[in-house]
């Protein structure tokens, strides 16, 4: 034993913690998901590593949960036998946050004034381990590493440090105990160290996990007799039942959601919920959630809680990104497969042909279940939107497949209105007699589009223009060439002459004579912007502008170039 040391928590992990003592989450009860959850975790990942090492020096015959409570010292235990942390695990993994948009998410908390949008910030975040701070003074955790002899201890009151010592003897695996605090002491209803109470909890939020859960329970040892004689007995709290193999109608939307808070650390309800079976040639279970929220880091990409493999009901791995693609990785769940390997690594996923063709349906299946959504429900619609909408986009850019089914989806601020968002097939509906084409413009904002010499013309003849300002847009509108056998095309490249036609006809002799006049004028800014302009040529395209700048129908966008040059290019 080399003593005890103390340690400082990381900046970030302090405030968490503080904000956890000072309970900006109502729900206290929600600590205990945690810890379960947790262990859970632990149990999965010992028993994938003693699949792929057989010579693991570890005790994997009766992997389980168990709850501890002592009523005289008021403190609660939850124990798993399985994977444990080596030292430095404890000190990296509970000392300090390692989650990208920690600091982004601490900023708009001090911010925030608004009590409920704090909750769902935090939420959205999910605090883990912290959320024993909401329910205890003093936090244990005692934990041996499977197949290491010595074991770490870990102690702290939430406040800025922690104690950190090895000790000889444990279990393999994690304990933690809460010691609750003293205040909440004559109330009931955070009485964790009751029986009622921790079954509840458990039955609640921790039904599905697919270890036992087990707690050493009082019975009368004569039944009819709750006075006399008693005798204590192990009892499993939970169902086990794996939620994807039961069928639909038996599982509760409650059970759904807590299995989604399990899997996906958001404490937010999902917006939609995906339950489905393939059969025949291959078999599969899945059960995919689509979030309510955006997370942080959707665009920074290092949080990786997507798609969890399991093969016959045995978890094989956290984001398995060789099911999903990309642009929808902000989708949840579980895919649980009946003829894969146990063995099956990363690296051969992305070759297997029944992971393909697993992945090919579920994406035809979030992308249709979006559509439904569209038409039954058009405010979580445009939740889903507003969430993920820039992220689905990119999938124009690489998912031909599923380009048209992308484009169904998707929608569009529009000049039409400045709050309603447009589809490509609402705009092609209402699009003006005569017009044959779908006109968008790319730009860094609605106002500076909207004020755009461009516009003119399209505002005079009252055409309707897409107004694309995220990063994305610039892309996509080079990979999609048409909807529905409209073309699109920008109003800022290339000739788009809205009257050409008529122009011939109507105003020959007076553009004839307009060119003649202007001539010397074009030829004199030609010579004078011959480094800056390809051509300078009269215009029938502006209304009240003198000038506007036009890109060949081939050219980047100046937002296009703006973005290639911050990359480096
Ligand atoms: P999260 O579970 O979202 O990663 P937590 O705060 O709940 O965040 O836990 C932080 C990390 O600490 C976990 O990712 C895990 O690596 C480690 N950990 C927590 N509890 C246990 C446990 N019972 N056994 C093993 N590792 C654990
Ligand atoms: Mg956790």
């Amino acid at each position: 034993s080399t003593g005890v040391e103390t340690l400082e928590f990381q900046a970030e992990a302090r405030q968490l913690l503080q904000l956890m003592i000072h309970s900006i989450y109502s729900n206290k009860d929600i600590f205990l998901r945690e810890l379960i959850s947790n262990a859970s975790d632990a149990l999965d990942k010992l028993r994938l590593e003693s699949l792929v090492d057989k010579d693991l020096p570890a005790d994997t015959t009766d992997l389980h949960i168990e709850i501890e409570v002592d009523r005289e010292q008021r403190t609660l235990t939850v124990r798993d036998n399985g994977i444990g942390m080596s030292r430095d695990e404890v000190v990296g993994l509970i000392g300090t946050i390692a989650k990208s948009g920690t600091a982004e998410l601490l900023r708009q908390l001090k911010e925030s004034k608004d009590a409920a949008a704090s909750q769902d910030l935090i939420g959205q975040f999910g605090v883990g381990f912290y959320s024993t701070f909401m329910v205890a003074d003093n936090v244990t955790l005692v934990s041996r590493r499977a197949g290491e002899q010595t074991a770490t201890r870990w102690e702290s009151t939430g406040s800025g440090t922690y104690t950190i010592e090895s000790v000889d003897e444990a279990p393999q695996g994690t304990a933690v105990t809460v010691h609750l605090k003293p205040e909440d002491a004559e109330d009931q209803l955070f009485d964790y160290t009751a029986e009622w109470k921790i079954r509840e909890l458990v039955k609640r939020y921790s039904d599905f996990i697919a270890w036992p859960i087990r707690m050493t329970v009082e019975r009368p040892a004569v039944e009819g007799e709750p006075d006399g004689a008693t005798e204590t007995e192990v009892t499993t709290l939970n169902s086990m039942k794996a939620l994807w193999a039961r069928p639909r109608t038996e599982v509760a939307d409650e059970e759904y959601k807590e299995f989604y808070r399990h899997i996906s650390r958001d404490w937010n309800d999902p917006l939609e919920i995906i339950h489905m079976k393939g059969e025949g040639t291959f078999e599969y279970e899945a059960l995919l959630f689509i979030p309510s929220q955006a997370p942080f880091d959707l665009f920074t990409r290092d949080a990786k809680l997507g798609i969890q493999l399991y093969v016959k009901r045995v978890f094989i791995m956290d984001d398995c990104q060789a099911l999903m693609p990309e642009y929808l990785r902000f989708v949840k769940g579980v895919v649980d497969a009946q003829d894969l390997s146990l063995n099956i690594s990363r690296e051969i996923l992305q070759q297997d042909r029944q992971i393909q063709l697993m992945r090919r349906r579920l994406v035809k299946k979030v992308l249709s279940t979006v559509k439904d959504l569209m038409a039954s429900d058009a405010d979580r619609y445009r939740t889903f939107w507003q969430e993920f909408g820039r992220a689905v986009k990119e999938g124009l850019l690489n998912d031909f497949d599923n380009q048209r089914a992308i484009l169904d989806i998707s929608s569009f601020a529009s000049t039409r209105d400045a709050e309603q968002l447009v589809t490509l097939a609402q705009y092609v509906e209402r699009m003006k007699e005569g017009q044959s084409d779908i006109y968008y413009m790319t730009g860094e904002s609605r106002s500076m589009i909207e004020n755009s010499p461009h516009m003119e013309a399209f505002n005079a003849k009252g055409y309707e223009v897409l107004l694309l300002t995220d990063p994305v847009d610039e892309m996509w509108v080079e990979a999609v060439r048409e909807f529905d056998g409209k073309q699109l095309r920008s109003i800022a490249k290339g000739q788009v002459d809205l009257d050409a036609e008529q122009e011939k006809e109507e105003d020959e002799p007076e553009r004839a004579q307009q060119k003649e006049e202007f001539a010397p004028l074009l030829s004199w800014l030609s010579a004078q912007l011959a480094e800056q302009v390809k051509e300078v040529r009269l215009s029938s395209r502006l209304t009240t502008s003198p000038a506007v700048l036009v890109g060949d129908a081939q050219d980047m966008t100046p937002t296009l170039e703006r973005m290639y040059r911050a990359m480096g290019h």
